[in-house]
């Protein structure tokens, strides 16, 4: 069988035509013939590989493992993650097993293998779709050198709920921007074919509905309708199975009562059958086996009957299919054909990689040295950082900082932490490899402005780890007489504050969104002794600024930036770098806001004025402290008026709304300009305003652009009260502006 298979050699390098795919469906259809059910099941079965391949197999489950995988009796394995051990994985399958079907060798990829890029949410920040592509290229080179053909991301769980901890592993709350990023970064890891050279499987996930967990607390009860998921959430999904996305992940949640591991009508009626889509699904780590304490499987065999029922095709170290799924056959529970569709499924993947080809694709030490860490990668990750960067507050321009600065005191517990950029989910990046920002700050400063450090205070005690909550220090303040004096004799304090890389990510949910420890104290401490602050702000969730705000000149928000963090912090400190981000979520006043977002729907409780909701908290302002969209530039951007080529169309047509945006400023400067639509009449309540387009633009000094957006139907369609996508005739509001507050207004109608 291996033999004739490697015969027909799948081509690489383009886009697969109609007569190559149907080729891959007969060599799908050739293999699947001559599996046994057993064999058949040992595709759907995924392994953890954190156990050594390589060595001798201790322990009865090893042994059963390296069996398994002898026998052809496993379809894939997570977190193998060098070249020796994927290739003697890969090796026990293709030596041993009677059929030869090759492993498929997957890794959690999120924002960069070696190099780390900026995590997901910070990067999103760029508004940029090329940057998102190329850096999701570059992890996957850097990913592919290792051996590994598949990674798990992009997530693109719409998340309203600063407290969540995963909120830094996506692209925000707007489910327009989080469909561009999702599509781009899509196409970076797969480039233009599975099979192209250094590509890896993109996959996305948590399907669906995780970023919606109740009370920002992650894995918990989702609780949404049917018009929240098709017009918030899923778009996004839906997008990535359009632009080809080899694999979905399905979620630990569930929704209204259903795990979505076990949700038909997300996984078979949505996905796989009304999106066409192609591809296999795999579980979250261990959720089919989780729906035995959620409480609706009693043991694995009933939990893997309801997933498997569901389209949930590869179990996650979960071991629900591999114990059940036969027995499930035999007693007639499911029909093999169903087992067929997935195992079809996973083959296809295969083949669409090559991988029937060449298991040993990226079995090659010498892609290690090349690839790893290179150069050209670290100039990526240094442009990606700078663009993820966003001003917040500019008061009196104090930055970019003014020759007349001497001096300038680098304080606080990130500020040569040159292991948080790197992040959550960091793959292999070395602990401690990045470029903190008190390095950044020496490497660009000019050579006659002193440069002094403090520590100031220490954020947490002990170890940081991956498994373990951070431990804080709330009671050490030694090292804070050592920064106030500091902070008093110079000139300038460049603060660096936030969170902990560990701080964020999976199971790191937070009632409490501001600085943790003691750096409210030391930051309160140093504004009375030097208010000529500039604040770093480094975190991968919103965090409430609102003392910050009152009491700080200026706020640069750099999320985790990665590899080059603290470079590209100082190329936008010395003015070397134009800051242009903007912000991907809202940020609130307080906690007590949260879920908070822009895209809200009006209630039946309008204000005097009859434009914004009645609804209000008495202790506190309704709205974003920093809304979705705010980003400031060292430059100025003046808006003209907004031009409507007609302000009446049909189904058949479309409009066109045009503006000029001109530079105003006296430095080079790039603007994302976005465009918001509000349907004014619908048949289910809709959102006071949705982004529907943005064009990032780059203007010099005194120059002009007009930027256009095209709108037809499509764009102002939304899953409405028939349960079907539709565009109401009516009026609608269109909008143009820098950011989702500060917007011009003009009104067209759809007939
Ligand atoms: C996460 C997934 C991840 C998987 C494998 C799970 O806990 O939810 O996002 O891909 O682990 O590491």
């Amino acid at each position: 069988v291996a033999l004739s298979l490697n015969a027909c050699k799948v081509s690489s390098q383009s886009k697969k035509t109609p007569q190559q795919e149907k080729n891959i469906e007969q060599k799908v259809d050739s293999v699947l013939a001559l599996m046994t059910l057993e064999e058949k099941v040992g595709q759907m079965v995924q392994y953890n590989g954190s156990w050594d391949v390589t060595g001798p197999a201790t322990g009865t489950t090893n042994e059963k493992k390296l069996q398994r995988l002898k026998n052809g009796l496993v379809g894939s394995m997570l977190n193998v993650v060098s070249v020796e051990s994927t290739r003697e994985a890969q090796r026990l399958t293709m030596e041993n097993s009677r059929l030869k079907i090759p492993l498929i060798f997957g890794y959690d990829v999120i924002h960069g293998y070696k190099t780390m890029f900026p995590v997901p949410l910070g990067e999103t920040a760029s508004w940029d779709m090329i940057l998102a592509e190329k850096t999701a290229a570059a992890a996957a080179r850097e990913t592919a050198a290792s051996g590994v053909h598949w990674t798990f991301a992009p997530m693109m769980d719409i998340s309203r709920d600063a407290r969540w901890g995963r909120i830094m592993e996506g692209a925000g709350e707007d489910p327009f921007l989080n469909a561009e990023i999702a599509v781009a970064r899509v196409k970076g890891f797969q480039g233009s074919d599975l099979a192209s050279e250094k590509t890896i499987a993109a996959c996305a996930k948590h399907f669906a509905g995780y970023g919606f967990a109740e009370a920002g607390r992650d894995y918990n009860t989702v609780n949404i309708g049917v018009h929240e998921l098709h017009n918030t959430i899923l778009p996004p999904f839906k997008a990535a199975a359009k632009a080809g996305v080899a694999t979905f992940m399905n979620s630990f949640n569930e929704i209204d009562g259903v795990p979505a591991t076990s949700s038909s009508y997300l996984q078979r009626e949505l996905l796989k059958d009304g999106w066409a889509w192609d591809g296999f699904i795999v579980s979250d780590w261990g959720s089919i086996s989780e729906m035995i304490p959620h409480g609706i499987a009693r043991n694995k065999k009933e939990a893997a009957l309801l997933a498997v029922k569901g389209g949930s095709d590869m179990d996650m170290e979960g071991g629900a299919y591999e114990s059940s799924l036969e027995s499930l056959v035999e007693e007639d529970k499911i029909s093999e054909t169903l087992l067929d569709d997935s195992v079809r499924r996973i083959l296809r993947v295969k083949f669409q990689l090559g991988l029937f080809d060449d298991p040993y694709k990226y079995c090659d030490e010498s892609f290690e040295e090349t690839e790893l860490y290179s150069e050209e990668n670290q100039d990526l990750a240094l442009e990606a950082a700078k663009k993820s960067i966003v001003l917040l507050k500019n008061e009196n321009e104090i930055l970019p900082i003014k020759n007349s600065v001497k001096s300038i005191a680098v304080i606080g517990p990130l500020a040569d932490d040159k292991d948080s950029p790197l992040g959550n989910w960091r793959a292999q990046a070395e602990a401690n490899s990045a470029v903190s920002v008190l390095e950044g700050v020496k490497n660009y400063a000019p050579k006659n402005v002193q440069i002094n450090y403090a520590e100031g205070v220490k954020l947490s005690t002990g170890e940081r780890s991956f498994l373990k909550p951070l431990s804080l220090n709330q009671t050490d303040k030694s090292g804070f007489e050592q920064a106030i004096n500091l902070a008093k004799t110079s000139d300038l304090v460049v603060l660096v504050v936030g969170e902990d890389a560990y701080q964020t990510g999976e199971g790191r949910s937070q009632t409490d969104v501001g600085f943790l420890g003691l750096q409210d104290e030391l930051m309160a401490e140093i504004q009375k002794v030097n208010p000529n602050v500039v604040m770093i702000l480094m975190n991968g969730r919103p965090m409430d600024l609102t003392w910050s705000d009152e009491n700080f000149p200026a706020i640069l928000e750099t999320w985790l930036l990665g590899s080059q963090h603290g470079n590209a912090v100082a190329e936008v400190l010395f003015g070397k770098h134009n800051p242009s981000g903007k912000l991907p979520v809202s940020f609130p006043r307080n906690v007590g806001q949260e879920p908070l977002y822009y895209n809200q729907k009006s209630t039946g409780r309008p204000n005097a004025n009859a434009e914004v909701t009645y609804s209000h908290y008495t202790d506190s302002d309704r709205d974003a402290l920093f809304p979705f969209g705010f980003g400031l530039s060292y430059t100025d951007f003046e808006y003209g008026k907004i031009q409507l080529s007609k302000n009446k169309f049909s189904a058949s047509e479309e409009i066109t709304a045009s503006i000029e945006v001109k530079n105003t400023g006296d430095m080079a400067g790039e603007e994302v300009v976005q465009l918001y639509i509000r349907d004014l009449f619908a048949s289910i309540t809709r959102p006071i305003k949705e982004l529907k387009g943005f064009e990032k633009i780059s203007l010099q000094p005194g120059e002009s652009k007009t930027v256009s957006f095209t709108i037809d139907a499509e764009l102002l369609s939304y899953f409405g009260g028939d349960k079907k996508w539709v565009t109401d005739p009516g009026k609608f509001q269109l909008f143009i502006g820098g950011n989702s507050v500060d917007l011009q207004q003009i009104e067209f109608e759809y007939e």
